[in-house]
């Protein structure tokens, strides 16, 4: 600034403005912040955590996106690095953590460079070569997923360090029959889609009650108790509109002035019902799902009829019942032919825990199946149920590619020695990145083996020294709590989750280097206001904390 000018002000009063070097250095270290918050849950001996929310509700998960989620993060770096959990999570369903602790290890290892000069863009550039040059050795470790014991061991790898107690093996098993039986053969391609999964969950029993149905369960009960509880050979109903008398529009009032003309209002009333139960009982149906509601009449004579019915279905879980049963939903009851029933050997009324549910089974070859989780509290069930959701991703994901690697820290071992070989092709300053991306990519590892309370830097030089030899599926063997052969105890990732982790921990972290400049404006007086304090979104009203 010359002396005696004022200087220029381009942006409103109170506006926060960081620049250069101190908004990077500020930008890592949200970053990093992130990391390590779920650092701790890494692997099959990762730590819990417990998260309260505002208004004391409890959940205890392992799981990097769960745990990011409930979070109430403010951070604008910190948010993009949750960006991150949420974007593996909703594309593979596994790998979060791993990809939200590689981002941050990354920019922990810019930093360095940053502070020996290195200019953001060749770290970038750097890391860009060394994204492409990992994705190639991926593919070239990868070994191809012939059988369902593979595909039961990259569910068993999902399940590890989740709450699933002893029951691994059990639930891995529930969730490769689950996944074959829905799984399909397009223009010659496997394509596996978990919504056709149905998980359910009741608190109550243990987790070794969870059960694989071979079909679908609806959490519904029967709507009228003279219906029967079992229906054999069932020929189902799938209806979308309601089994009730249509309001008009306008309010219309009805004057009946001689009281005998009340007698023929309700009979005409009750015979429009009467019809409709015709209607369905002359389609062979047995078994109704009603998407809306049944008037109570109308459920009287479904009764009476012996009908099974079932009201206010979920859409989405009568789409399930069409995969399952072969059936079509209907809209108009004219449309209910023989041809559009589903079919099932079962439907049966269950006393779950307290609940009645519906069980739809015996589907010949079902397109659409579920999962029933049992376990001793919400909580445990409710872990579970995230545990299944990822196993059941990551092994439809396997299925569906056919390839999987080597666990354990592994793969990142295998790619860190890989690249440091590769960096000194590299020259220039990039090698200096490439050679910060291989070192970066040893917190996996090293902090599989400080989880596991294994001395790191010993596990790491064993390691290194495997892969050195050329052992490239060594990882950390929990087992023998020693490094060893991944494929002899069988820890396996997909390909696709490892593939996709590398990915976004790279491009998030590129994204931050190449911020310099940070602008926050001052908020508004109406973002102060009482009412966005309770701001249900969860965005925080404070100014960011810089
Ligand atoms: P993420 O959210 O990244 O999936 P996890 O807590 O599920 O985090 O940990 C995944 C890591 O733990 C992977 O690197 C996986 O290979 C490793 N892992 C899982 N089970 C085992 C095991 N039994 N032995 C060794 N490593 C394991
Ligand atoms: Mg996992």
């Amino acid at each position: 600034m010359l002396s005696g000018q004022m200087p220029i002000l381009i942006l409103k009063e109170g506006t926060q403005r960081e620049q250069g070097k101190s908004a990077q250095k500020a930008n890592i270290e949200a970053a990093k912040a992130i990391a390590d918050a779920v650092r701790t849950t890494l692997g099959p001996k990762g730590m819990d955590k417990m998260l309260v929310d505002s208004i004391g509700d409890i959940i205890i998960s392992n799981d990097g996106a769960t745990i990011l989620k409930e979070m109430d993060v403010e951070h604008p770096t910190a948010k993009m690095i949750v960006e991150v959990a949420k974007s593996q999570d909703t594309a593979v369903g596994d790998g979060t953590t791993t990809a939200v602790i590689l981002s941050g290890e990354l920019l922990k290892q810019a930093e360095e460079l940053l502070d020996q000069g290195v200019h953001p863009t060749v770290i970038t550039n750097g890391f860009r070569i060394a994204v492409n040059e990992a994705k190639k050795l991926l593919e070239s470790i990868a070994m191809d997923a012939k059988d369902d014991a593979t595909l039961k061991r990259i569910a068993m790898t999902a399940l590890s360090g989740k709450n699933t107690g002893l029951s691994k093996e059990f639930l891995a098993d529930l969730v490769v029959k689950a996944v074959n039986a829905v799984a399909e053969e397009r223009n010659g391609r496997i394509v596996v889609d978990p919504a056709n999964i149905k998980v359910d969950k009741k608190a109550g029993g243990s987790i070794t009650d969870t059960q694989y149905i071979n079909g679908i369960v609806i959490d519904k009960e029967k709507v009228h108790a003279k219906m029967p509880s079992v229906v054999k050979d069932a020929r189902i109903a799938l209806i979308d509109s309601a089994l009730e008398i249509k309001k008009t529009e306008i309010e219309a009032k009805v004057q009946i002035t001689d009281p005998s003309k009340i007698q023929d209002f309700l009979a005409q009333e009750s015979d429009t019902f009467k019809q409709m139960v015709e209607k369905i009982k002359k389609s062979g149906a047995n078994v109704v799902f009603c998407q809306k509601g049944i008037d109570d009449i109308a459920q009287h004579y479904l009764a009476k009829e012996g009908i099974y019915a079932v009201r206010r279905v979920k859409k989405s879980d009568m789409e399930k019942l069409a995969k399952a049963t072969g059936g079509r939903i209907v809209t108009n009851l004219d449309d209910l032919t023989p041809d559009v029933l589903g079919k099932a050997e079962k439907v049966e009324e269950q006393k779950i825990s307290d609940d009645r549910m519906t069980f739809v089974t015996g589907c010949a070859n079902p397109k659409a199946v579920s999962i029933l989780i049992r376990g001793g509290t919400e909580h445990v069930v409710a872990e579970i149920e995230r545990a299944l959701n990822d196993a059941i991703r990551v092994v439809s994901i396997t299925k569906e590619d056919g390839r999987f690697v080597p666990g354990g820290g592994a793969v990142e071992a295998e790619i860190s020695t890989k690249l440091r070989h590769f960096a000194t092709s590299v020259g220039g300053r990039e090698q200096l990145a490439v050679e910060a991306f291989a070192r970066a990519m040893e917190v996996i590892p090293r902090t599989l083996a400080e989880n596991a309370g294994l001395d790191p830097i010993n596990t790491l030089i064993q390691l290194r020294a495997e892969h050195e030899k050329g052992h490239t599926t060594y990882g950390i063997d929990f087992t023998q709590n020693k490094v060893g052969d991944m494929t002899k105890v069988g820890v396996f990732d997909p390909l696709r989750v490892k593939k996709h982790a590398l990915e976004s921990a790279v491009e998030v972290a590129t994204m931050i280097l190449r911020i310099d400049d940070v602008i926050a404006s001052k908020k508004t007086s109406s973002s102060e206001s009482p009412k966005s304090e309770n701001n249900p979104s969860g965005m925080g009203s404070g100014a960011p904390s810089f």
